[in-house]
């Protein structure tokens, strides 16, 4: 109803700014009528307009009426039952949640995405270390011990029945980055082989010029980190865990790490033996007991003279594995397209269905980690999205796939998976748009949007939020790297444009603050905790617009004539140039 209002105003805002965050359409219903009427037709995405100058032609707006908030509520409820078992790969659960969704896709009338079937199965190596309750560290005939869980977590870098390190040396290597396109080697000349590298979390923040400043980039991830080691040919590594280097709490840690573990099957890649996590006051404590200052071991792995450091304490560690391979599937279905070229490009939604299963600690009170917001809120978005697309009176020119991809909580295996075997090739993938969440506190008058800045889907995304009469934000924690922590980052590592709509934090009607503090609580109290649960304060109309957003997002990536493309100098244009110039050759000279 208000969106109406501000249709006139959008137009305005079209202008790129650089992909900084930016105030666009002014939400004041008195402006919108003095705003000039004709400046709209200078958006390319109104060339087809429909009624009232909306970016969209007439067809397409009677389909949002098919987005319900009841509907979100029942697949919500669903699925984050406890029928469902938290939905750990490869579990009973899994499997039902698996059958839902296709059942869900048949029934909308989606063809199978993933050959005859609406399954793409893949398989999961799990692996569950025995994690010794101490671990011991030398330093001459000194020794020091930790305590599992509250002051370490440490998991097999090894697909075999035992990880172990033994007598090997800790040495401190800063960021642990290598990154010459900043001129930045945490390693130098150092011989790490064998050894086990103690990192901070996070990329060099302090300077604009450095890793995009504040932004975390996925040399800050933990996943970087670890791939990073394994190239130095080092026996295992540590990261120090520090709340605002890693962007959450050491309960996430604790949580994420403990139980099985779950990876795609090994290639022959250079592996880590154990990957670790310390908390900051271990860390410190085994620092400082090794003779060296943290603080001043930080404020040395700011300069890019940095060298590694040698802390003079060795260690052993031996972990006893248990092997399953256990399958999981992506849940795949496809809505051709209805130009007989643009048909063989798809624009791709997807949406984890996965969470942490059950936890088998027999002192859980509430042992099922339901996953209500994480991720059942993402699938009830993409299901209405579906559902939208089907009721235009014809589809859009391009192909859609709905994909609703397993293991993400893994480390985003399943999306991971469909990367390395899409049924699309990566260089016909227009774009991905990934849900994980939801915006379960009401209406917003600004929609967060992580990946912004990186492609022209910005231009699609300030179209869509000025229709809906919503300020378009950036990443609203740039400094948690939320690009590279949810499924969209597997689909741009293959060069495919990617963004991650995010719920928004100025909740209309309620206080200034309010809908950040809410958020926050989440974090605090609910995420990746079992009390992730639909309740009766859950108001769905922020997630209806979120499925808005989506489809008409998608429309206007389907129809218009050119793919999206990633803004010059993007970490990942190289990856798309390489995905289309694979378009002309032969499919066996494919990787
Ligand atoms: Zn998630």
């Amino acid at each position: 109803m208000m969106r109406i209002l501000f249709i006139a105003a959008l137009a305005l805002t079209a202008a790129c700014n650089g992909g900084r965050e930016e105030e666009a359409p002014d939400a004041d219903p008195d402006r919108a009528p003095t705003a000039d009427p004709t400046a709209r037709s200078t958006d390319p995405a109104s060339a087809e307009a429909g009624a009232q100058g909306s970016p969209f032609p007439r067809e397409v707006l009677p389909a949002l009426e098919t987005i319900s908030p009841d509907d979100m509520r029942a697949v919500v409820a669903e699925i984050s039952s406890d029928a469902y078992g938290g939905r750990g790969p490869g579990t009973e659960g899994d499997e039902k949640a698996r059958r839902y969704l296709a059942g869900r896709l048949e029934a909308l009338g989606y063809a199978p995405g993933a050959g005859d079937g609406y399954q793409q199965p893949f398989d999961l190596i799990g692996i569950t270390a025995a994690q010794p309750q101490r671990w011991t560290f030398h330093r001459g005939d000194d020794t020091r011990e930790l305590e599992q869980r509250a002051e370490y977590i440490v998991g097999s870098g090894v697909q075999g029945e035992s990880a172990a390190i033994d007598d090997a040396e800790l040495v401190f290597v800063g960021y642990g980055i290598e990154a010459p396109e900043y001129q930045w080697d945490d390693f130098g000349d150092a011989d790490l082989e064998g050894k086990v590298l103690v990192m901070l979390n996070n990329d060099p923040d302090w300077d604009p010029d450095l890793f995009e400043g504040e932004r975390r980039l996925y040399y800050g991830r933990w996943g970087y980190k670890y791939e990073s080691a394994a190239r130095q040919r080092a026996a295992g590594a540590i990261i120090i865990h520090t709340s605002p280097s890693a962007g959450y709490p050491w309960q996430v840690v604790e949580t994420s790490w403990s139980g099985t573990q779950f990876e795609l099957p090994q290639g022959d890649e250079p592996g880590l033996r154990v990957k670790a996590w310390l908390t900051e006051e271990a860390a410190r404590e085994l620092v400082e007991w090794s003779g060296q200052d943290l603080d001043q071991l930080v404020e040395a792995a700011r300069s890019r003279d940095f060298e590694p450091v040698p802390l003079g304490v060795t260690t052993s560690i031996t972990l006893d594995n248990e092997l399953t391979r256990v399958q999981s599937a992506n849940v795949l279905g496809l809505l051709e397209g209805s130009d007989p070229e643009l048909s063989k490009e798809v624009v791709i939604y997807t949406a984890h269905h996965d969470h942490l299963g059950t936890d088998e600690d027999p002192r859980a009170d509430d042992a099922i980690y339901n996953g209500a917001l994480d991720n059942a809120a993402g699938m009830a978005v993409v299901l209405s999205i579906a559902e939208a697309f089907t009721a235009l009176p014809e589809p859009p020119r391009r192909s859609i796939l709905i994909n609703f991809v397993g293991a993400e909580e893994q480390g985003l295996l399943g999306s991971q998976y469909y990367a390395r075997n899409p049924t699309f090739p990566p260089g016909r993938i227009a774009a991905n748009l990934n849900f994980d969440g939801g915006a379960i506190w009401g209406e917003t008058e600004d929609i967060g949007f992580i990946g912004m800045g990186k492609s022209d889907l910005d231009e699609v995304a300030r179209t869509v939020a000025g229709y809906q009469g919503r300020t378009l934000k950036g990443d609203q924690d740039p400094d948690k790297g939320y690009y590279y922590r949810s499924d969209q980052f597997s689909f741009a590592s293959i060069g495919v444009p990617a963004i991650y709509p995010d719920a928004g934090r100025v909740v209309i009607g309620k206080p200034e603050g309010w809908g950040q503090e809410q958020m926050d609580a989440y974090t605090e109290h609910h995420y990746h905790q079992a009390s992730d649960e639909l309740t009766d304060a859950w108001n769905f109309s922020g997630m209806v617009q979120e499925a808005e957003f989506g489809f008409l997002a998608g429309v206007l990536i389907a129809n218009q004539d050119d793919m999206p493309r990633w803004n010059p100098g993007d970490e990942f244009e190289a990856a798309r140039q390489q995905a289309i110039e694979a378009l002309d050759r032969p499919p066996e000279g494919r990787e």
